[in-house]
């Protein structure tokens, strides 16, 4: 198959053509089509699946060919945002794919002043990528019009209600005409999302390109269970003994993210952290820099990694587990795409096993556990599994202290060979595993 034979006009064949792409992904063979047939669309297509270019190309198509010149202030498709991050980077292969088109595209957000967003609306734009709240912002200083609106895309529309932004949907939705086209991406389908889709959308087509809620296959994962206190350490072990190039690390909160940075700037490491404290052109230097390799270790929390495209992303660390679980499938996400095998190693302390067991309930895998030598912990980390069960450590036998506690507990995540070179002596598992069997003794 070819982009020719689904029906997409030879200017976006071109842009197509000099980005290099020659066949469509699934997720475009199936939503340009349907997008140019004028339905509405409910895609579960995660990140990395070139599912951009899945609503963008027909939109373009769509706008070219159909419908008046837009006027002032107004706008003809609107795609919906989770983050700036993400805006920037869907503006920027909007442009792309329209730059033999006669239209205009732009993006707007929050973080920045709003003025300049408003001279740019005055003469109206084709496509608008915009977040949420400086969306509603917009339209209440009467900046922009929705009534000439074609075709709105919600993307990532998980991480939108993930960041609280139901509210803001809400009211957009009730700013919008009622006759138009809507497109809904999510990398995960909660009963949330199928609610808003139910609401959005009218006989959606539904395009699913991966199993859902099941997490890239093309990427290795596991967990290397450790004391929190020792999550640095193990992180500066780790990245020497496997000589990390460039890694994209996740930490929970903003000053997680300081404090690493920090700490592996302290040790001579080439690090450097976006979160949503810093300026959005801090952020995007340091992103620019990542992408250049002049920066090897990026730390960033969610909702600033939102968006982040690198390609052939090698390694992803989990630094702190995410609290959502989803947020899990779009960390690692961010690595192994277009067939490629990434990693996605995740440092998990005592305090993280519920996060620990909702990511494998949702993945529907248990993730391997390696334990890294010395650095077993003390505060095990108690087995879990994908049914989501956590297995509660047995009544108290009063101080069971033993060297290498965490070892045995190892349970059924050593039956992996990949195991066997730091733990030679491991037994697996099968059953949910015993805790304090083996020879242990009490001291
Ligand atoms: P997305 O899932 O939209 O974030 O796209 C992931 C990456 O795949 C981006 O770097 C795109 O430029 C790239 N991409 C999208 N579609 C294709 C294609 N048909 N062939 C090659 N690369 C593509």
């Amino acid at each position: 198959m070819t982009f020719a034979t689904l029906g997409l006009i030879e200017p976006l064949l071109r842009a197509l053509e000099t980005l290099g792409y020659q066949t469509p992904t699934p997720v475009q063979a199936q939503a340009i089509p349907a997008v140019l047939a004028g339905r509405d669309l409910m895609a579960a297509a995660q990140t990395g699946t070139g599912k951009t270019a899945g609503f963008a190309v027909p939109l373009l198509q769509l706008l070219t060919m159909e419908g008046p010149k837009v006027t002032a202030n107004s706008v003809r498709a609107l795609i919906l945002c989770p983050t700036r991050e993400l805006a920037e980077q869907v503006h920027a292969s909007v442009a792309e794919y329209a730059q033999h088109l006669p239209l205009t595209t732009y993006a707007v957000y929050g973080g920045v002043s709003i003025n300049p967003q408003m001279m740019k609306l005055r003469k109206g734009v084709d496509v608008l990528v915009a977040t949420p709240g400086r969306l509603i912002d917009l339209f209440r200083q009467n900046a922009l019009k929705l009534n000439q609106l074609q075709t709105l895309v919600l993307d990532e529309a998980d991480r939108m209600l993930d960041l609280g932004f139901s509210e803001e949907l809400a009211n957009i939705y009730r700013m919008l005409p009622k006759k138009r086209q809507t497109l809904l991406f999510s990398a995960t389908f909660s009963d949330e999302i199928r609610l808003l889709a139910g609401q959005m959308l009218i006989d959606p087509l539904t395009v699913e390109v991966s199993p859902r809620n099941v997490a890239a296959n093309t990427v290795k994962q596991w967990v290397v269970p450790v004391d929190k206190k020792r999550k640095a350490e193990l992180f500066v072990h780790l990245m020497r003994k496997g000589r990390w190039k460039q890694v994209l690390v996740f930490a929970k909160t903003r000053n997680g993210v300081d404090a690493l940075v920090e700490k592996l700037q302290g040790l001579g490491i080439n690090a450097d952290g976006i979160h949503g404290d810093k300026p959005q052109a801090t952020r995007q230097r340091a992103l620019d820099r990542f992408k250049a390799s002049e920066v090897q270790i990026l730390v960033a929390t969610d909702v600033a990694a939102r968006g982040l495209d690198i390609e052939d992303l090698p390694l992803v660390v989990n630094f702190d587990l995410p609290i959502v679980a989803e947020d899990y499938i779009h960390r690692i996400g961010r690595t192994g795409r277009a067939g490629n095998t990434g990693e996605a190693i995740s440092l998990v302390c005592a305090d993280e096993v519920n996060m620990l067991s909702a990511i494998e309930m949702l993945t529907r895998q248990t993730l391997t556990r390696h334990m890294e030598q010395d650095f077993e912990p003390e505060h095990r980390v108690p087995d879990t599994d994908s049914s989501g069960q956590v297995v509660k450590k047995p009544k108290k036998p009063k101080k069971p202290k033993t060297s290498g506690g965490g070892k045995r507990n190892l349970g059924k995540w050593v039956e992996s060979s990949e195991v066997s070179v730091a733990e030679p002596s491991l037994k697996p598992v099968r059953k949910v595993p015993v805790f304090n069997t083996g020879p242990r003794k009490k001291k």
